[in-house]
């Protein structure tokens, strides 16, 4: 369950800082002019520390509802488990403890 929660924050953190880092490298190698490198070097950075930004806010946002499940505030499936997020294209919700789904209500 806590793998589910917060995995999501993680990829979108290490991918952000990976994607950015591979903008450095290739506005490095490809950009001729310093000016134009710097654009490239700005432009990773931002996007490094937004995915971190991001991530964290998506931390924050699970452990949140940790909070809230662990003092029965928020849904719970009957095994006791943490419902997901509703789905919009499905309407339901998914334990993520026993991994059933559950209509919307
Ligand atoms: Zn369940």
């Amino acid at each position: 369950m806590l793998l589910q929660l917060f995995a999501p924050a993680v990829v979108v953190a290490a991918g952000g800082v990976a994607a950015g880092t591979l903008l450095l490298e290739s506005g490095a190698a490809f950009a001729q002019a310093a000016a134009a490198n710097e654009d490239y070097a700005l432009i990773a950075r931002s996007l490094q520390l937004g995915s971190v930004g991001a991530g964290l806010l998506m931390t924050m946002h699970s452990l949140w509802r940790l909070w809230r499940w662990e003092r029965g505030m928020e849904p719970q499936c009957p095994c006791g488990g943490l419902l997901s997020r509703p789905s919009a294209t499905r309407g339901r919700r998914r334990c993520l403890g026993c991994r059933r789904d559950h209509p919307e209500n």
